[in-house]
């Protein structure tokens, strides 16, 4: 089975998501790594977790990468080479091409999975609905190329040890009137420590905290384990801390080695985003929140005693 994978870089480096693809793909057959922009700075990463050939558009010259890579996409299928299936992880990016190629391939596009097998020629993805409790396997019928997306943390990213593979240009067609488009200023929000979706520790904070400064206690702790903070859809909504921490169904997924829920219920629209963690952590005062029947180590107590004396303990461990 011949397989693109949409492959995303940032700050020098294939993307998690691109790299959980990429793991997933070679497992499945032929993969060939399909860059909108320059790709030689990542090549060597995208061989290294199963790439076997590389295409890159070269840079987009600050175009939105939508129009320009979906329009690549389909030159080269037009010109003969046809993969069976086209992976995307489900980013902005990965969304605004997929849509566009469905449309110029006039093929279907399955959005949101969280799993794909391969039987023969038969290709079928995982997706779950109802906020994650049902999952809906769906079979492609037809003639590929066959598009899908994943959502992150689908896959653990593993590299297989290949070498640099060669690069080959895919170069984007005129455009015309939707190349038009330019991307005037890209704004990266700062951060300290790790990233939410790929840090090993995440200490989340939810309503139980009982007013903003309080998510102070959350952000110590979360440093003192060399975590992430992260946060409950309540208290982003509250305005009490930015989305980019939320965790959940329409935030993000996560899978930390321990991940500590502080005063956080346990709805399922937030276990969705961080039930495959590997060790989950939960502070309640209510022994009955659904967030214990989840936990491996579960606390019922009042957030503003454990916390504080947590905080203390590991201070005093230097
Ligand atoms: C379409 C849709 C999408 C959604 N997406 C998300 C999502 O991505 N992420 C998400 O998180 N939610 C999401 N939600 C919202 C979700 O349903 C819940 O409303 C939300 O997760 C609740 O947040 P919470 O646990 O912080 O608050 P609550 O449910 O109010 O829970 C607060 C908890 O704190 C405990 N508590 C109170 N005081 C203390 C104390 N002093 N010490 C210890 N414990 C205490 C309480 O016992 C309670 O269990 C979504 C909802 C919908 C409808």
């Amino acid at each position: 089975m011949n397989i693109w994978v949409f492959s995303q870089e940032a700050g020098g480096a294939p993307t998690s998501g691109t790299l959980e693809l990429l793991t997933k793909a070679r497992e499945l057959g032929t993969v060939t790594a399909f860059v909108g922009g320059d790709a030689s700075a990542i090549a060597a990463a995208l061989g290294e977790y199963g790439a076997a050939k590389v295409y890159a558009t070269g840079d987009l010259g600050g175009k939105l990468p939508g129009a320009a890579v979906s329009a690549a996409m389909k030159a080269i299928i037009d010109g003969g080479e046809t993969p069976d299936l086209i992976l995307f992880p489900q980013t902005t990016e990965g969304r605004d091409i997929v849509a566009r190629l469905s449309v110029k391939l006039d093929r279907t596009v399955l959005t949101n999975n969280v799993d794909i097998a391969v039987d023969g020629g038969s290709v079928s993805v995982t997706t779950p609905i109802f906020g994650g409790n049902t999952l809906v396997a769906t079979k492609f019928s037809g003639s590929g190329p066959f598009l899908a997306t994943f959502r992150p943390k689908s896959f653990a990213a593993e590299p297989a040890g290949g070498g640099a593979p060669a690069v080959t240009a895919a170069p984007v067609p005129e455009l015309g009137a939707t190349g038009a488009a330019q991307v005037t200023a890209v704004h990266v929000e700062a951060t300290t420590g790790p990233k939410l979706d790929e840090a090993t520790i995440v200490v989340s904070g939810g309503r139980g905290l009982g007013e903003a400064p309080k998510y102070e206690m959350v952000e110590t702790l979360a440093k003192l384990l060399k975590g992430a903070p992260g946060a409950s859809r309540a208290i982003v909504d509250a305005g009490w801390v930015p989305y980019s921490y939320q965790v959940g169904q329409t935030g993000k997924v996560v899978k930390p080695g321990i991940y500590i829920a502080v005063g956080i219920s346990g709805a399922t629209q937030h276990m969705v985003g961080m039930k495959g963690s590997k060790n989950i952590i939960a502070i309640n005062k209510d022994k009955e929140a659904p967030i214990f029947g989840i936990a491996d180590l579960g606390i019922v107590g009042d957030v503003h005693k454990v916390l504080p004396k947590l905080i203390e303990a590991l201070q005093s461990r230097g």
